[in-house]
């Protein structure tokens, strides 16, 4: 993994507004630091430059891995992830209650292969909701 250095750390920190780009968590809420995370895998020669980073959770992080998408269910075609660069949350996902609910098919590839709505990760959102730390 490349290095990433302290400006740009901070660059991509304060324009994730300090929340997982994927699942929206935030980082006060959490125990663990959340990480650099490459959008395109270093591995699929994507570069440690701020287009191709963002902020995430080690949940998300780490059931992103270096994938790049997955087959849409619904529709049986390769679906890249969401990328929180180029596209808007909003038009993606939704909250039902605790659940992030995909509206496209890039949304559907998202929650099912980064795992948003695992049991321990509805709990845990389902606490901050109800402390009013996750709008
Ligand atoms: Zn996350």
């Amino acid at each position: 993994m490349t290095y990433v250095s302290a400006q740009l750390r901070k660059l991509v920190i304060e324009r994730a507004n300090h929340r997982c780009e994927y699942c929206l968590f935030p980082q006060r809420a959490a125990l663990f630091s959340f990480e650099m995370e490459h959008i395109i895998a270093e591995k699929h020669r994507g570069t440690t430059e701020a287009e191709n980073l963002a902020l995430a959770c080690p949940y998300c992080n780490r059931a992103k891995g270096t994938d790049l998408g997955s087959i849409d269910p619904e529709t049986g075609k390769l679906t890249p992830f969401f990328n929180p660069r180029t596209q808007k949350w909003s038009d993606h996902f939704q909250m039902n209650g605790a659940e992030i609910a995909p509206l496209t098919s890039v949304g559907r590839v998202t929650v099912e292969i980064l795992q948003f709505n695992q049991s321990e990760r509805l709990e845990e959102r389902d606490r901050l909701i109800l402390g009013g730390q996750y709008s």
